[in-house]
């Protein structure tokens, strides 16, 4: 089956009918080079929009964790951007995440206690 005609089907078949061709063609360096460039160009431009997407849903998942991590929604501030609990101390914004786990497993651990059985004497 045929492909449809299309700009880009177009231009692969030329650029296949140069670079087979037995003699190098007279433009192929410079051709080469801006293929190169406009390769790194998109590449670049890949990263940046990945780079902006990932602290986008950083900046959203700390958000997310800021308001709904259980401590009272009176212990928050977040003034000017900012994003921490007066409660357990934890500053969302800048606070690796392994620092915020950690502060959640101590938490939690004092949780567990509050509700474990006491031992009777
Ligand atoms: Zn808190």
């Amino acid at each position: 089956m045929t492909e449809p005609w299309s700009l880009e089907s177009a231009a692969h078949e030329r650029a296949e009918a140069l670079w087979s061709s037995p003699l190098p063609h007279p433009w192929r360096p410079y051709i080469e080079d801006i293929l190169v460039e406009f390769g790194r160009e998109v590449q670049a431009r890949t990263e940046e929009r990945v780079r902006a997407e990932t602290l986008a849903d950083e900046t959203t998942w700390r958000q997310l964790m800021w308001v709904r991590h259980g401590c009272p929604i009176a212990d928050l501030y977040g003034d000017d951007g900012e994003m921490q609990c007066s409660c357990c101390h934890i500053d969302f914004k800048r606070d690796s995440v392994q620092a915020i786990l950690d502060v959640f497993a101590v938490q939690g651990r004092a949780a567990l206690r509050e509700i474990a059985p006491k031992e009777q004497p």
